[in-house]
């Protein structure tokens, strides 16, 4: 018998394992795919260029991921924009076809009604408020700069804004100590993953699809028929595809970890990039369209290349994912075409795509705190018997839906265990 399983060679699974492997235990980790890393996906050209088709920046210079990168010596390049709180000055809009500066009125205007969520007076303690009640009267009264502001905040957790809390989001942002500043792995986020996973058992092309529990151990039963006993099972399986029942629990979990698992949910998101034999846009850190797909940045390519990176999320994703691959780029082409005209199809070389609403291992991008599931991802951290739960869904310190955040319930994890009676 095997002392730990660990379901899942994403992010938390790693860390979880190399915790534990670092406390002296024997870890097996099981992996469904052919690879590790899960929701961090490099790709590699020949010629050089990095694409990240998942995570892509590592939030704050106090997260688990920068000091992992610093301490590889593995360089990161800052992006200039801080998303929380402070204006950003080499973000554009598009606005109606036409380009609006990102220290314009306008601008401060659309960080002003993001701000406002976070410090105006809010008494909700039912925690039914969702952004888009938040921001309903100024949307209707066709105010543009709140509009994009509800937008952008719903986007950047992936979720509708009429779905999303502000009770939460105003508590997370307030918890979150990972600080302001992005960066970006230059040699791949997948440096950090091979990082990880550094001296780990690893069985890949190997999914669970039952646990079987008891007090004192459990069995996990694999696709091939494999059956493996362990004292301590290590889920990091998202909630997408434990709400889907692909991972099936016997007996069944208790029925308040099975609220906690249906009431998170996840977010969905689509990445697009567009190659160009060479740039055509100003210089900017982001571009804000009003389209159906939302933000666009600048890649650094080699080899004289340049390329678009757009982030669609929430909703739209969903809107790309129904116009499939080919639709889904000839709408972005289209949208481009509307700001810089005819040279973004007379320079367009070709696409690469991500749709992560079918990603059939992840089913989505990461969670999002609805509207009344105020303490569902703790209770869905907790350990019950044999079983531990790790992933970004487990953080409720408004870590949830990152990297670091993902490595820090791995953490968690192998410190509960660690500390357990075997
Ligand atoms: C488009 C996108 C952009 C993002 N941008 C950022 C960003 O810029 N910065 C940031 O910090 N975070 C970002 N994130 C979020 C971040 O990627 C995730 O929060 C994090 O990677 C989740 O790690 P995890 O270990 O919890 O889950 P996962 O990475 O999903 O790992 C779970 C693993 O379990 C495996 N698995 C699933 N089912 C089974 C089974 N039955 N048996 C065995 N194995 C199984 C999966 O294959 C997967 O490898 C982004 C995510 C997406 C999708």
């Amino acid at each position: 018998m095997c002392k730990i399983i660990v379901i899942g060679a994403g992010a938390a699974g790693l860390a979880a394992g190399q915790r534990l492997r670092q406390l002296g235990h024997d870890v097996l980790v099981l992996e469904a795919q052919d690879r590790i890393g899960g929701r961090v996906l490099t790709q590699h050209s020949d010629d050089g260029n990095v694409i990240e088709l998942g995570a892509e920046f590592i939030h704050g210079e106090h997260a688990a991921t920068w000091a992992a990168m610093q301490a590889a010596g593995q360089p990161l390049q800052a992006e200039d924009v801080v998303e929380v709180g402070q204006t950003a000055v080499r973000r554009i809009y598009v606005l109606d076809g036409r380009i609006v500066a990102g220290d314009s009125p306008f601008a401060n205007e659309v960080e002003r009604w993001k701000d406002s969520l976070d410090t105006h007076q809010h008494d909700d303690t039912t925690d039914l408020v969702s952004v888009a009640d938040w921001f309903e009267q100024p949307v209707l009264a066709g105010d543009i700069a709140a509009l994009i502001a509800q937008d952008r905040i719903a986007r950047y957790e992936a979720a509708p804004a009429s779905r999303l809390s502000v009770t939460a989001l105003r508590r997370e942002h307030k918890q979150h100590q990972s600080g302001g500043r992005n960066f970006r792995v230059t040699c791949g986020y997948d440096r950090l993953i091979n990082l990880l996973a550094q001296g780990l058992n690893i069985r890949l092309n190997t999914p669970v699809w039952q646990v079987n529990w008891q007090a004192d151990g459990a069995e996990v039963v694999t696709d091939d028929g494999q059956r493996l006993r362990a004292r301590h099972v290590v889920v990091t399986v998202p909630v997408s595809l434990l709400q889907m029942g692909m991972l099936q629990f016997n007996p069944p979990l208790p029925a308040a970890k099975r609220r906690a698992l249906h009431a998170l949910e996840m977010g969905q998101a689509y990445k697009l990039v567009l190659r160009f034999r060479q740039a055509f846009w100003p210089e900017i850190d982001f571009l804000v369209t009003q389209g159906t797909v939302q933000t666009w940045w600048p890649l650094t390519q080699q080899q004289g290349e340049a390329a678009l990176m757009s982030f669609t999320a929430g909703p739209a994703a969903l809107h790309l994912s129904a116009l499939g691959e080919a639709g889904a780029v000839a709408r972005a082409l289209a949208e481009l075409e509307r700001v810089f005209g005819a040279v973004v199809r007379e320079q367009f070389i070709g696409a690469v795509v991500k749709d992560w609403s079918l990603d059939p291992w992840a089913r989505g991008a990461y969670t999002y705190t609805a509207v009344g599931t105020a303490d569902a991802r703790d209770v869905l951290a907790q350990p019950i018997g044999p079983l531990h739960f790790a992933g970004e869904a487990t953080l409720s310190n408004g870590h949830h839906a990152t990297v670091h955040g993902a490595i820090e319930s791995g953490w968690r994890v192998g410190e509960e265990i660690g500390s357990a009676k075997s």
